[in-house]
């Protein structure tokens, strides 16, 4: 039977880690990391997500500022906002809480922030950097499944890994992050013909794709280890996209849903933000 990967105690590692890191910065004198949450309209979730980063900021130390804006706000508005944060010595961190009300475009927004403090990793720029393999923020919860198998003491080199999804947010950064650990990659999608027989093959299963039960427990080979980064509400349940149980009898280590990748991406984001600062103290990502 599967070890458990527990998410919640991995997150709680990180944020000591930053923790310790930021209460250094303050004895030494120097500033800590600045990171501002940008919320437009009031969906209920998107206030919830922005909140919990707003409260596990702050409890690290560092300065931490909301900014919320009606629904009312142009696309124009929303950028002039965005670059405001920009040019702001004291913020090394910006993120734009997504989805934006119909109306905005997210991808332009995106465009508006400064790539040396795209915490999300979410502009061209951070995403080309890691296509390229070139230094650069990645995306939170891709670290965040990185992190998590690493703490399985798997070898990545050579490995054979499936990653079921294609988001820019999880599914291809997660993809690029395990080719450039030197994974056999395999990426399936909504037109993948043959998923049963990929997931059988895999070494390390991804999955993110925001179906529950996709990936059957049946599929997954013996001693595989099975990150499931999927969260979807079933019966008012938050399930995964991997049939857990099933699953959990056949790999060697796998995320639960809560308690697997959930509370990673939060901590990633705190760790990127005091990355932004350290970078920019550095001198590096300007013009
Ligand atoms: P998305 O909807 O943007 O992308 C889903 C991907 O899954 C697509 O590329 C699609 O091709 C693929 N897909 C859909 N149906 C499929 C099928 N039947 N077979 C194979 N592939 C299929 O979603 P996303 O933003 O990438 O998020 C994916 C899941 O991860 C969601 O459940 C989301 O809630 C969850 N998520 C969790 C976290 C977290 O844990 N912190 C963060 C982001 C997303």
């Amino acid at each position: 039977v599967a070890r458990i990967i527990d998410g919640r105690a991995e997150a709680e590692r990180v944020r000591a880690e930053v923790g310790r890191t930021v209460a250094q910065r303050k004895a030494a004198g120097l500033r800590p990391p600045g990171l501002v949450t940008i919320l437009v309209g009031d969906d209920p979730a998107s206030q919830v997500y922005v909140g919990r980063k707003q409260r596990e900021s702050r409890a690290l130390g560092f300065v931490s500022e909301q900014l919320t804006l009606p629904t009312s706000t142009t696309q124009a508005q929303l950028e002039g906002r965005i670059r405001e944060c920009g040019a702001r010595a004291d913020l090394d961190g910006i993120l734009v809480q997504l989805p934006l009300p119909p109306g905005l475009d997210a991808d332009a927004a995106v465009l508006a922030i400064d790539p040396a403090k795209d915490v999300d990793g979410l502009h061209p720029c951070n995403q080309g950097a890691l296509f390229l393999g070139l230094p650069g923020l990645r995306p939170c919860t891709p670290l965040g499944c990185m992190r998590l198998l690493d703490t399985t003491g798997v070898e990545v080199r050579g490995a054979r890994a499936v990653v079921i999804g294609r988001s820019a947010l999880v599914g291809k950064p997660v993809a690029m992050l395990l080719l450039a650990r030197d994974a056999t990659v395999v990426m399936c999608h909504s037109r993948t013909t043959d998923l049963a027989a990929q997931v059988a093959a895999a070494d390390i299963v991804v999955a993110a794709a925001g179906r529950p039960g996709l990936v059957r427990g049946a599929w997954v080979k013996p001693g595989a280890v099975v990150i499931d980064v999927g969260m979807n509400r079933v019966e008012g349940k938050l399930v995964g996209d991997v049939e857990f149980a099933e699953a959990a009898e056949r790999a060697a280590h796998i995320t639960p849903v809560p308690g697997g990748v959930g509370p990673m991406t939060v901590a990633m984001l705190l760790r990127n933000t005091l990355e932004a600062c350290e970078a920019r103290e550095r001198g590096e990502g300007k013009g």
